[in-house]
């Protein structure tokens, strides 16, 4: 069995490190708040070459608390992709602020930045954009249209750790940033966390107090916050892994070339490789019009496969106000798309196999 992406083997990787730093912290006596949390947003901040980075629980949490912290709610828009995985979204509508969304390019899977300014209304106050699939977006037009309509970018790099855009980090390439270091993620955790980044010290002050009840100082709460703490064990696995995620990176950019050199299958549209370093290869689409078939037959061959997604937010049961959008782009990536095996533990062989049956579908 070819597993889509095997924890346990990238995880055992570190295994006596991983031990060694969960008894340091057992034995500290100390668990949320301390300084392994420090060191990590030290290290990942300098990681990413943002200024700061503040820990918290997980993803949605980070994005939740960049919008809480601009004060965006209702009444306010928030511009984002339409294919982009539930979190974006519930992030927005969480804050009480109206997502606006906008269909992906076809090349890219991201938002297709051509379609941003034709969605700017005088209700719009920020640009979400999300590095999806792990390829950092086109983010010059974005900056433009920022500057020209005064709005904030925020991105989702929850798929994008280590992605490079014009010699910049994701993370680095908005006002604020938010991180899932969620197990699967390219750099995850052994359980639930998050980040947020910026250069904005201001914001990063602020967003500190919203994870932590409101509050900078223990009783005193200056704002109606959130508990959303990145605890003191999943930061010391995270500095851990941190070292590795370049390395990590590098072994799914070779995958995702040799997939894309030796798929042949006509039947089968390939992700684009332009910009080596613009994309982490946090999954492997594909595109085919027979996905229920070729699913099957992979796992028949014992390969196992995902669907990244199989419901655009607009078609949610959750939201049943956008169920009338027309978003014929994002509704076919979501008929089509499927992911293949991908992560920095596949052998070889394991890509080889993969490649031959597709190949023989
Ligand atoms: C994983 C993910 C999130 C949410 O992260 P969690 O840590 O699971 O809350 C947000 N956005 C995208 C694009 C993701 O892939």
């Amino acid at each position: 069995m070819i597993p889509f992406l095997d924890l346990k083997k990238i995880n055992q990787r570190f295994d006596k490190e991983f031990e060694n730093a969960i008894k340091a912290v057992f034995e500290s006596g100390w668990y949320v708040m301390g300084e392994q949390g420090k060191a990590f947003e030290r290290e990942f901040a300098a990681y990413c070459g943002t200024k700061y980075a503040v820990g918290c629980a997980n993803g949605l949490d980070a994005l939740r608390l960049i919008i809480k912290a601009y004060g965006f709610g209702a009444g306010d828009e928030i511009i984002a992709p339409a294919n982009t995985y539930i979190a974006s979204i519930l992030a927005i509508t969480d804050n009480g602020c109206t997502p606006v969304l906008v269909e992906p390019n076809l090349e890219t899977y991201n938002i297709d930045v051509e379609k941003i300014e034709s969605h700017i209304t005088p209700k719009t106050k920020a640009i979400m954009v999300v590095h999806l699939y792990g390829r950092a977006v086109e983010m010059h037009k974005v900056w433009e249209l920022a500057q020209k309509y005064q709005l904030k970018v925020i991105e989702d790099s929850a798929q994008a750790h280590g992605a490079i855009y014009q010699d910049k980090r994701a993370g680095n390439l908005g006002d604020a940033s938010g991180f899932s270091f969620y197990p699967g993620k390219n750099l995850g955790a052994l359980g639930d966390a998050g980040c947020v980044t910026t250069n904005d010290e201001n914001l990063a002050h602020k967003i500190r107090a919203l994870a932590n009840y409101g509050s900078h100082k223990k009783y005193e709460n200056i704002y109606a916050g959130l508990n959303s703490r990145l605890d003191e064990i999943q930061a010391a696995i995270l500095r851990i892994k941190l070292k590795a995620l370049d390395a990590d990176n590098q072994r799914r950019k070779e995958i995702a070339k040799y997939y894309t050199q030796h798929i042949t299958n006509p039947r089968i549209t390939l992700p684009h490789i332009d910009d080596e370093k613009g994309n982490v290869w946090h999954i492997f689409p594909i595109l085919t019009k027979n996905r229920t078939k070729l699913q099957e037959f992979l796992s028949q061959h014992q390969i196992q496969t995902l669907i990244h997604y199989p419901i655009p937010p607009h078609k949610q049961e959750c939201y049943p106000m956008y169920h009338h959008f027309s978003l014929p782009i994002t509704e076919r990536i979501h008929e089509e798309i499927l992911s293949l095996p991908m992560s920095p533990v596949m052998s070889d062989k394991e890509v080889q196999e993969v490649i031959k049956i597709l190949n023989a579908f």
